[in-house]
């Protein structure tokens, strides 16, 4: 690298990822074949259209990639070429669900969403995003006892509000999603029903998690969570819709795509359809599961009582200390997680209730459930009893290198 500064900087985080514990659920490793084709030349090339009628010329390759990014990407998920289309020139996530919206909801109309500070996304209506400003959003959140979905109280939203568009796929629900149900709500009001499955993604390419493909109109997704592709995403669609959203993406909000990360995405959905993924997506999983296990044997209250995916919720106020307390404790002894609202929080947004943490990334680097369990101790010891674990994540970090 040249540029010194900036190569100083590489090398920097390459040691804060290696020397820490990263469990933040929508981070996570990408493969060397990823990162090699998001440095390839295809960042040079400008190619605005989709394959086989561009506005520029030189596109015979770049053509082949998409195409193939495509058909990988198709594959990856199960889906028939003959009833599924697939974008995947979104830039990232945010714009995907922007454009799967201004493509399908006219302007000012109802999105039935699920609310931030329960675990829905700024994208899914939030006043805060343009979401919220260009459409209404009808808020819902999770049962209080329970702190799942209720099917029959969405019903009943659903059948008073009339949205256009019904979405589900959560950033900080841990629990699995009734796609069926839901599909049985969007069909009563005539409404369209996405899935943003951004986060968990990785977890249906692998069999982990139910697929909401069987159910859903629209299945938007990021590339980077637990599908460990590049920053980007895609949106699939039934045929019948894959005209407005292609519109939509280009030349409604989009120009170039950025061909270098499609070809990344390509890399990534063909590792995804290997059978190792398939032992990576248990494993994340059942590493969830041992961690929020373990984490309740020493007393923390997991919110909704455990995970059936990737992430959990610990609820750290309930014994007394708020998630950007616990939050800041960990990162000193290099323990990464984000202090997030739990359901029906009592506290502000930028000081809430909880934490929340994942396991996809500490799985690719190989950790397995008895990791988990020391782990979770860690985490107690530091939170509690403001122990130093400084010496003991290196050394587990160094057991299980980040390999690209
Ligand atoms: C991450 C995420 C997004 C946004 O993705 P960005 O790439 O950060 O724009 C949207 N929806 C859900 C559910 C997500 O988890």
């Amino acid at each position: 690298m040249k540029d010194r500064v900036i190569g100083n900087l590489i090398k920097k985080e390459t040691v804060r990822q290696e020397e820490t514990l990263d469990l933040i659920p929508s981070e996570n490793i990408v493969s060397q074949g990823v990162r090699d084709a998001l440095g390839s030349v295809f960042t040079n090339k400008y190619a605005e259209g989709y394959p086989g009628r561009r506005y520029y010329a030189g596109n015979e390759v770049v053509d082949e990639v998409e195409q193939l990014c495509r058909e990988r990407a198709l594959r990856a998920f199960r889906l028939s070429p003959k009833k599924w289309h697939v974008n995947v020139q979104p830039y990232s996530g945010s714009p995907a669900n922007l454009a799967v919206y201004a493509g399908l909801v006219p302007l000012g109309e109802k999105i039935m969403g699920m609310q931030l500070d329960m675990g829905g996304h700024l994208t899914h209506g939030h006043k805060v995003s343009f979401t919220g400003n260009a459409w209404k959003q009808v808020p819902y959140g999770v049962n209080k006892s329970t702190e799942m979905l209720d099917y029959a109280q969405l019903a009943n939203l659903a059948i008073q509000e009339q949205p256009k568009l019904i979405v589900a796929g959560f950033t900080a629900y841990p629990r699995k999603i009734d796609f069926g149900a839901l599909r049985k709500i969007a069909d009563t009001v005539h409404a369209y029903f996405m899935v943003d499955m951004s986060h968990f993604a990785g977890l249906v390419a692998g069999r982990a998690i139910p697929s909401p493909f069987p159910y859903a109109d629209i299945v938007t997704t990021t590339t980077h969570k637990t599908l460990r592709g590049p920053r980007g995403a895609m949106i699939f669609c039934k045929s019948d819709l894959a005209k407005a959203i292609d519109k939509a993406v280009f030349p409604g909000f989009q120009g170039g795509p950025h061909v270098n990360q499609i070809a990344g995405t390509a890399v990534a959905l063909e590792e995804a359809a290997q059978p190792a993924f398939r032992d990576y997506a248990k494993q994340v999983v059942q590493n969830a599961r041992v961690l929020a296990k373990e984490l309740q044997y020493l007393g923390w209250r997991i919110v909704s009582g455990g995970t059936d995916t990737h992430l959990l919720l610990i609820d750290t106020f309930a014994r007394g200390i708020p998630g950007g307390e616990a939050s800041t404790l960990l990162e000193k002894n290099g323990i990464i997680v984000n202090k997030n609202t739990i359901p029906f929080d009592t506290r502000s947004p930028m000081d809430p209730s909880g934490i929340r943490m994942g396991t996809p990334t500490l799985t690719t680097r190989g950790m397995k459930e008895k990791e988990m369990v020391r782990v979770a101790h860690m985490i107690h010891g530091v939170i509690v009893e403001h122990k130093n674990v400084k010496n003991e994540i290196r050394a587990l970090c160094k057991k299980f290198p980040v390999k690209g």
